[in-house]
């Protein structure tokens, strides 16, 4: 019996599949491949960005379709388990199936429907169950998305540092720079930027204020692996890596920069692909020992029969991609 070949992907592919928890307020997440002499590139801004926002992601894409990044100086890059605002008894099962990960990144501050923040003794459970399933050796940071007011952030860090038995850093505790600067004069615990710089106006306002001691970089919202790689050398902060919700097409920009940094002290938040129901590559960039290898994984007609979109979805894709692109090179001209 003979095989029937596949038929090539085209070269820009809308691709949607559901999460497996909900992550960031989302059940779905969606994006358009695309394919460039360089190889294939994503395209993913989350909806909610608009077309201006849109077209740092679109440079990224750009980049990686039609450049490729610069060379690796190393070949793996160790990954944290990411583990939502959950109960304690499914954060403590997400760490051990984490596949060796030593550092655990652990979402607080969650707002309910109400406006209101979860209470301080849920966000405690959590974190001990974590250091339980880690184990002591084990580092864990916790991730505020900018939630907390001031002195919701000056109260609980102190408790959530004792809870998980010593807090690697806390990031974006609160959403402005200047809340930023005041929690990182009063608590111990090193703070991290991410929404402050990925999503600011003026990234280096941060460093005038003195508000971080790590910053968090994502290839697509900052423009490409060059654009990172020249950020970190200017901010002179160690960087830590973050996916925005990848398909393991756009994770591996991101671990081409996590790759090509100098220094690498933190484990990077890239092994994200775990929450997608579906990848749109047949080998996934997923942890090994807590560590992703180093590579380039191309979409497969095989995972994309998964993972494509529907015909509606995939046409406001590439409206979408079209008006950013219009937007680019309007503003290039
Ligand atoms: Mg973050």
């Amino acid at each position: 019996m003979t095989v029937p070949p596949t038929p090539p992907l085209p070269p820009v592919v809308a691709w949607s599949t559901p999460l497996r928890t909900r992550f960031r307020g989302l059940d779905v997440r969606d994006g358009l491949l695309v394919r460039g002499e360089a190889g294939w590139a994503e395209f993913s801004p989350f909806w909610e960005y608009d077309d201006a926002e849109s077209a740092a992601w679109l440079r990224a894409a750009r980049e990686a379709a039609h450049l490729g990044w610069p060379a690796p100086v190393r070949s793996s890059v160790p990954v944290n388990v990411t583990v939502p605002a959950t109960d304690p008894q499914r954060a403590h099962g997400i760490v051990l199936a984490s596949d060796g990960c030593r550092t655990a990144k652990v979402k607080v501050a969650q707002r309910g429907p109400d406006g209101r923040v979860e209470p301080v003794d849920h966000e405690l459970a959590r974190l001990e169950a974590v250091r339980d399933a880690l184990g002591p050796g084990g580092r864990i940071r916790v991730d505020a998305n900018g939630a907390w007011t001031l002195d919701e952030a000056l109260h609980r860090i102190p408790l959530l540092d004792r809870a998980a038995g010593g807090l690697e850093y806390v990031e974006q505790p609160c959403a402005s720079v200047p809340e930023l600067a005041a929690v990182r004069r009063a608590v111990s615990v090193p703070v991290a930027a991410d929404e402050s710089i990925r999503r600011a106006e003026d990234p280096f306002e941060v460093l005038r204020a003195e508000a971080a001691d790590v910053v968090v970089l994502k290839v697509q919202p900052l423009g490409g692996v060059r654009a990172c790689l020249d950020l970190a050398e200017q901010v002179g902060l160690p960087v830590v890596v973050s996916s925005a919700l990848e398909s393991s097409v756009g994770l591996a920009a991101g671990l081409a920069l996590a790759a090509a940094l100098p220094d690498l002290p933190y484990a990077c938040g890239l092994a994200t692909s775990q929450l997608l129901a579906h990848d749109v590559v047949d080998e996934p960039l997923l942890p090994v020992g807590g560590e992703i290898a180093v590579r380039r994984p191309e979409p497969s007609t095989r995972a994309l029969a998964r993972a494509v979109a529907d015909p509606a979805t995939g046409a406001r894709w590439t409206a979408r991609y079209e008006r950013v692109g219009a937007l680019l090179d309007g503003a290039a001209a």
